[in-house]
C-alpha cells in the first residue's frame, strides 16, 4: 500500500501535544493555531467520520497559571498543576469544539483504565456511546491520581492505546518534528525524513535515538512505541507537524510526514486478541434462535443463553456453544457469572427488575465476539 489519504478513515484519533497548545511564555493557550486545527477536526466530523481528541497541555497550562517557576516540575507539583490546568484545557476545547455546534466529552484516563478488562469495557463504552451521540471525546490522562506505577505519562502511547480500544483506523500524532528522521541530528550529517514505515524494525527504533538525549528529537522514542502498539493492532499512524495552521488539511494536502502502516484491520485484530489471547473463564451454552442470530451478525442477548458454567467477570472471556455442545464462537462477556445466571433466558427489559441496576442488553455484543468460523 502506498500512502494512505485521509479520506480513507472513519475513525481517527487526533494527538495534540503540549507545546503546540500552549505559549509558555505567554502562558495561555494558543487560541488562533486551535481555532484552526478545531475548523479541520469539524470538517472531518462533518463528513461523518468519528473524531476523538486526545489532548495534553494540563500540566502546561497549569504552571502558566500558577505562574510556577520554570524548570522540570517534581511529580507532585505536576500533578496539582495538572488539577489546575485540566480545568481550563477541558473548558477551552469545549468552547473550541461548541464553536461549531460540537459538544465535547472530557475523558480522563489512568493505565489501568485501558489495561485492566472492567475498567476498559466502562472506558470504550463512554467513549462508544460519546461516538454515538457525534460528541467529540476529549482525553488526557488523568494525571492528579496516575502514580508513578500507573503512569503512562505520555500521550503518544494514550493516543495509541485509546485508538486500539476503539478499533480506531487511524493515529495522527500532532508533533513540533514532522516526522521521523533516518539520523539523529546529533551526527552531523544531513538526515532524511522516512515518509513510510511497513514495519516497526530494530533499524528504525535506532533512528529515534536515545530518550532525551537531544532536545530537537525528544519524544521521538515514544511516538515508535505508540506505532508499535498501533500497528500492531491494526491502526494505521501518522507522525506530522502541528506548527502549521489547519496541521489536518496539511496531511490530507501532502504535507511531509511519517506514515506508519499496519497489515491488519482494527476489527480483525481485536478480534483475533479476543480469540486468540485471552483464557475463558466459563460457557454460555445458548439456544438455536441465538446461534442462528450470532451467524447473521447479531449480538448475543440474554434471552438466548439457556446455560451459565464457570466463575467469570464482567468482561472475562466466554466459550459460547450451541444446544448441542458445539462451539459457536467466543466473546467478552458483559455480566459477571451471578448476575448471568439470574438473567439468563430473560428479556433484556427486565434486567434492571432483576439485577436492581440497568446493565447492557447485551450479554456479549456483537464487537466482542468472535464466530469459530469467522
Ligand atoms: N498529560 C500531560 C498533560 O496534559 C501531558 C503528557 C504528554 O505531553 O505526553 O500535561
Amino acid at each position: 500500500m502506498n500512502r494512505p489519504r485521509l479520506a480513507d478513515f472513519r475513525r481517527i484519533v487526533v494527538k495534540i501535544g503540549s507545546s503546540l497548545l500552549i505559549d509558555a511564555a505567554a502562558g495561555r493557550v494558543k487560541e488562533a493555531w486551535l481555532a484552526s486545527l478545531v475548523e479541520d477536526i469539524a470538517r472531518l466530523h462533518g463528513e461523518n467520520r468519528q473524531l476523538i481528541v486526545v489532548s495534553s497541555g494540563a500540566i502546561a497550562l497549569g504552571r502558566s497559571l500558577l505562574k510556577l517557576p520554570r524548570g522540570a516540575l517534581k511529580l507532585e507539583d505536576s500533578q496539582a498543576a495538572a488539577a489546575v490546568g485540566q480545568i481550563a484545557l477541558a473548558r477551552t476545547w469545549s468552547e473550541a469544539l461548541g464553536a461549531h455546534g460540537i459538544s465535547a466529552g472530557q475523558i480522563l484516563l489512568t493505565l489501568g483504565d485501558t489495561e485492566e478488562r472492567r475498567r476498559y469495557l466502562n472506558a470504550r463504552a463512554t467513549i462508544g456511546k460519546l461516538l454515538e451521540w457525534r460528541a467529540i471525546p476529549v482525553i488526557n490522562e488523568n494525571d492528579t491520581v496516575a502514580t508513578t506505577e500507573i503512569r503512562y505519562g505520555d500521550n503518544d502511547r494514550l493516543a495509541a492505546r485509546v485508538a486500539t480500544m476503539m478499533s480506531a483506523d487511524l493515529v495522527v500524532l500532532l508533533s513540533d518534528v514532522d516526522g521521523l528522521y533516518d539520523a539523529p541530528p546529533s551526527e552531523g550529517r544531513s538526515a532524511n525524513l522516512v515518509p513510510l514505515v511497513r514495519r516497526v524494525t530494530p533499524e528504525i527504533e535506532a533512528m529515534a535515538g536515545s530518550a532525551g538525549s537531544e532536545l530537537s528529537r525528544g519524544g521521538m522514542q515514544t511516538k515508535i512505541e505508540a506505532a508499535k502498539i498501533a500497528t500492531t493492532a491494526g491502526t494505521h499512524l501518522v507522525i506530522a507537524s502541528g506548527k502549521v495552521e489547519h496541521p489536518l488539511r496539511a496531511i490530507a494536502e501532502g504535507a511531509r510526514c511519517t506514515w506508519f502502516l499496519t497489515p491488519a484491520n482494527p476489527v480483525t485484530a481485536r478480534k483475533k486478541w479476543i480469540a486468540g489471547s485471552l483464557e475463558p473463564k466459563g460457557t454460555l451454552t445458548i439456544d438455536a434462535g441465538a446461534v442462528a442470530a450470532l451467524r447473521r451478525g447479531k449480538s448475543l442477548l440474554p434471552a438466548g443463553v439457556i446455560r451459565v458454567d464457570g466463575t467469570f467477570a464482567r468482561g472475562d472471556a466466554v466459550v459460547v456453544r450451541g444446544p448441542d455442545g458445539d462451539e459457536i464462537g467466543r466473546g467478552l462477556v458483559a455480566y459477571d457469572a451471578e448476575d448471568a445466571e439470574k438473567i439468563r433466558g430473560k428479556s433484556s427489559s427486565d434486567i434492571l427488575t432483576i439485577l436492581g441496576f440497568a446493565g447492557r442488553s447485551e450479554m456479549i455484543h456483537r464487537d466482542d465476539l468472535v464466530l469459530a468460523r469467522e
